[in-house]
């Protein structure tokens, strides 16, 4: 059966609303104007007997929304690490849902097997990762190092003789978890919902960029007294920062341990030649988590977990229990991944990168990172403004004055420079000081963005001395 007139007139509403709202967004504010509250109270509303025709509905929501969203695929949005939501990525998407394919299955959703394999390909291609990596496509970084904890738990603890899927871990032999002391949140979570306690795992010192300290590390690692999951960061939040990957991995596989990296945004950096000596030796690791919504602006939510031994991936995630793939062509997409049924969300991924091609990708990527080392440029030049990292990737921390009195200022200059709305970075605290955060990462920033960003920092500072 076909589309009624009526459902019809609510996709095409959709459909053009869509387009109107990415075609005005550079004459927006990046920020929302309406508060949480309000935009609330304007959707909170009985659920009708009867309900409402779908145009309507779409309509209602769209108006609802008028001024209560937040531009974050603008390219003056320099908050958080998101990526913007690139236009080839959304047009997929809207053939993601329309199809309404569950992904989980290859057999019965070939287009999207063929699409979500071959992305997977050349993700392992571009970052450079060794030929058979296992991946499975899920919701974003926070999911990947999940998955990739769950893939180390099943053959760190297989290694000492124990079926953790089968017997769980009560009476487990012990796993000792070395992590830097700069470790992304995301990090700890996978840890508590592992099982492996984010209170158990030891704490590297890391030095003022929130690198894992090599002699420190040493150290600890001579501590442990089982092969150990150690998690190494390509990408600090605050800094852009890369831990010493080469020297570290080394180590632990002397010991039969497992590396993981969380290279949630920082990976994309292998894929690009001016960039990948930041990354030198990750490929060495036993499993990656990256984001597809972040360095390649994919539409949310996409990421991906690479794991190096895909059966320790498929032992620990397949809902099959203790099926074992026999073909490496045997690719069931719910094997890899926590989810059974999910949408198809490579697929966004594998158009964008279709779009961009490998030297449209190295291009976006190098971008990202000249803008932000351009911001901090012209943001360190003006006296009293200080930037607290060496720019080596796309995030830029930077403070006002100095003391107490110093992050009163720089609370005061990123509330202005949010408030004025052209553009938007975000807050964060980075040893000991309240930082302003900027990080490019959307596919459509360029240098007039970068320099407006600049720009609106100064002026703010500025002002704040002449108010
Ligand atoms: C964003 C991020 C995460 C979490 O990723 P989500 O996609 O938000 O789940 C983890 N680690 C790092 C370093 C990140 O930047």
């Amino acid at each position: 059966m076909g589309l009624t007139v009526e459902e019809r007139a609510a996709l095409a509403t959709a459909y053009s609303a869509a387009l109107s709202y990415r075609s005005n967004l550079p004459h927006q504010p990046v920020r929302p104007s309406v508060g949480l509250d309000e935009a609330v109270a304007r959707f909170r509303q009985p659920l009708s007997e009867t309900g409402e025709p779908a145009p309507q509905v779409i309509s209602g929501i769209t108006a609802g929304a008028d001024g209560a969203l937040h531009a974050m695929t603008a390219p003056g949005f320099f908050g958080y690490v998101l990526g913007g939501s690139h236009p080839v990525g959304v047009a997929a998407d809207a053939l993601v849902s329309a199809w309404g394919q569950n992904a989980g299955s290859a057999s019965e959703t070939p287009a999207i097997t063929g699409m979500e394999r071959t992305l997977c390909d050349w993700l392992v291609d571009l970052f450079g990762l060794p030929q058979g990596t296992g991946a499975g496509l899920v919701t974003g970084a926070s999911a990947a190092n999940f998955s990739g904890v769950l893939a180390a738990r099943h053959a760190l603890l297989a290694a000492q003789g124990w079926d953790v899927e089968q017997d769980g871990l009560i009476g487990a032999p012990a796993i000792p978890v070395l992590i830097g002391a700069e470790a992304h949140s995301a990090v700890s979570a996978a840890l508590r919902y592992s099982g492996l306690g984010a209170g158990r795992a030891r704490r590297v010192a890391t030095d003022d960029q929130g690198r894992i300290d090599p002699a420190d590390f040493a150290e600890k690692l001579a501590q442990c007294e089982a092969p150990p999951l150690v998690i190494l960061q390509a990408g600090q939040i605050n800094t852009g920062a890369f831990d010493p990957f080469e020297a570290l991995i080394a180590q632990v596989h002397a010991r039969g341990g497992w590396v993981h990296v969380d290279g949630a945004f920082g990976l994309w950096a292998a894929a690009v030649p001016e960039l990948a000596h930041l990354c030198a030796g990750v490929a060495r690791a036993d499993s990656w988590a990256v984001d597809l919504h972040k360095g390649l602006s994919a539409p949310f939510d996409a990421g991906v977990v690479l794991v190096r031994d895909r059966a320790a991936l498929v032992a620990a995630m397949s809902a099959r229990g203790a099926y074992l793939p026999s073909r490496n062509d045997d690719w069931e997409p719910s094997d890899s991944t926590p989810e059974l049924s999910r949408r198809a969300r490579g697929v966004p991924s594998y158009a964008i990168l279709r779009h961009l091609g490998r030297s449209g990708l190295s291009a976006l990527i190098l971008r990202h990172h000249q803008l932000a080392a351009r911001i901090a440029c012209t943001v360190a030049a003006e006296p009293g403004l200080t930037v607290l990292n060496d720019v080596v990737f796309n995030q830029v921390a930077l403070c006002c004055g100095a003391g107490a009195e110093g992050d009163r200022q720089t609370e005061a200059v990123l509330r202005e420079v949010q408030a004025r709305g052209r553009v938007y970075p975000s807050h964060g605290v980075w040893r000991g000081r309240q930082i302003i955060r900027i990080s490019v990462s959307g596919y459509a920033t360029q240098a007039e963005h970068a320099d407006l960003a600049a720009h609106e920092i100064i002026t703010a500072w500025r002002g704040l001395h002449a108010g």
